[in-house]
């Protein structure tokens, strides 16, 4: 650490004796590695140190320090973006996770929720009162950084996508005050996250539902090829006929123990379970099943399920592609790609249909990937770092080939939190991440953070213009 950074830290550390229940904490505090831990494990910076909020008004007595000291900062809650963006050299990392309150009003059907919440400990509190939000299905991503940038879940043809749960947002803004957003900057909020201010609340929409019919279901897969080709011929056929909005699901391509197997991750999300059962005959018949885990289940024990497939940390990156129809075309393409696909557990890729209540909340949000897709999700991860290239080597090669295939059937977006930064940032790729909204996303940026105070968060606007 240069001269000026010990500095800065001397400092931080005299400031925060005032305000013991900020925990502070460096690269030689006995817990810095697991605080400091994030999914990516590419990510090796030191930040300047961690610290520890408990609340909105901690978060602020922050900002306004950094802000004063010229200090560079970043947000961090579960620490799942892809990229390790939530740990950057040098700057002050503002954990959230002790800000995780849930507050319930059952009149007006929503929940205040802090900003650090884990969606695991989410769907808990939830539960408890027979409820349930749109999440993410890992139980450690943070829900507010899930849901703002867009948080496609397995309710969201019932209920729509994280963004379009929220109602409302606190913040702690430029100038390090805590304020309300107003409907404007809701709309930002709803799409662009944490480029505004650091969000320590917001109110969410929940439902009441107390069990739904879910888990994984997974196929006979000696000939993967042609296991996911025909299971996709199929399930088009099935489309047609027109799926309920209770059921969601999301193909999927894991390296198991047992060998590279094709699955659906299942989630019926209503408790008429006879209905829900006899549409999984319907997904059963669509392959060979040799796996069936679905069950009548509660959502924090699903989540807590559903762990089992996913790695708690790789080295290397997300892309993404959002495609109309899944044609022959991508199907070929798609299969293909999976011969040179490793073997190693952090590699896998996935489907996931934005349909249904996906598709109603256009204009509150800066969202853009509205057009009715299948996003493809490919994580060219590794869990063992020798197979990284390797990994990288598969996302490359199947993202070429999307490129090439019917211009029409490819849609002009991306997501963000589940794609790698840009290599050539400019309009385009903003264009890509907030559609026909990525004007208003920059006009509300100069107005709500003139001076770029957030310049860290996800998307670095910067990179763009
Ligand atoms: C294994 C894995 C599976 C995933 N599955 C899905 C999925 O099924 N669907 C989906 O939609 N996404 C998925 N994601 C993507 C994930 O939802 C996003 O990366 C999300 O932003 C992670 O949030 P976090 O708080 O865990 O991340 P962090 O790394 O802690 O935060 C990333 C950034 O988000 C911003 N941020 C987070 N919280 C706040 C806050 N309270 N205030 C202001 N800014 C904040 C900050 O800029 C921060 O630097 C997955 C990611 C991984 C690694």
């Amino acid at each position: 650490m240069d001269h000026s950074q010990d500095s800065k830290l001397a400092a931080l550390e005299s400031f925060l004796k005032d305000y013991p229940q900020i925990a502070f904490i460096t690269s030689s505090s006995p817990n810095y590695t697991s605080l400091r831990a994030v999914f990516s494990l590419d990510s090796t910076a030191t930040p300047l140190a961690i610290v520890r909020p408990q609340s909105a008004s901690d978060v602020a007595l922050l900002v306004k320090y950094a802000k004063s000291r010229g200090i560079k900062f970043v947000i961090r809650t579960g620490g799942h973006n892809i990229s390790g963006l939530s740990i950057v050299e040098g700057a002050l990392t503002i954990d959230l996770r002790d800000i995780r309150s849930v507050d319930i009003d059952k009149q007006s059907s929503t929940a205040k929720i802090g900003g650090g919440i884990l969606e695991g400990e989410l769907a808990e509190q939830l539960a408890k009162e027979g409820l349930a939000t749109p999440t993410g299905n890992v139980g450690s991503i943070g829900h507010v950084g899930w849901a703002t940038y867009g948080g496609y879940g397995l309710f969201r043809r019932n209920f729509g996508l994280g963004v379009d749960q929220i109602v409302g947002a606190k913040l702690v803004d430029a100038k390090g005050e805590v304020v309300d957003a107003d409907e404007k900057l809701l709309k930002g909020i709803r799409g662009a996250g944490g480029i505004f201010g650091v969000i320590v609340e917001l109110t969410i929409k929940v439902y009441p539902l107390k069990t739904i019919l879910a888990g994984s279901l997974f196929y006979a897969s000696r000939d993967l090829i042609a296991t996911f080709k025909s299971f996709n011929v199929a399930y088009q056929e099935l489309s047609v006929e027109g799926l309920p909005p209770q059921l969601t699901l999301n193909q999927t391509v894991v390296n198991t123990p047992h060998g590279r197997t094709f699955g659906v991750h299942f989630a019926w999300s209503s408790e008429d379970e006879t209905t829900g059962r006899h549409w999984l005959k319907k997904i059963e018949a669509l392959g060979h099943v040799v796996m069936n885990m679905v069950s009548v289940t509660t959502i924090p024990a699903w989540i807590q399920g559903t762990a089992k497939f996913t790695p708690t940390g790789f080295y290397g990156e997300g892309r993404t592609h959002n495609i109309r129809q899944m044609t022959d075309e991508v199907i070929d393409i798609i299969a293909r790609n999976f011969e040179k696909m490793p073997a190693d557990p952090g590699s896998m890729f996935a489907i996931q249909d934005m349909r249904g209540a996906a598709l109603k909340f256009h204009s509150g949000s800066a969202f853009g990937a509205r057009d009715p897709h299948f996003l493809l999700e490919i994580l060219g991860g590794a869990v063992m770092k020798q197979n990284k290239e390797q990994a990288v080597n598969w996302s490359t090669s199947l993202c070429q080939d999307l490129q090439h295939i019917d211009p029409r059937n490819l849609l002009p977006s991306t997501y963000i939190s589940l794609d790698r930064p840009s290599e050539s940032p400019g309009q385009d790729a903003l264009s890509k991440i907030f559609g026909s909204n990525d004007q208003e996303v920059l006009k509300l940026k100069e107005e709500y953070d003139p001076e770029d105070i957030f310049d860290l968060a996800v998307p670095k606007l910067k990179h763009y213009l």
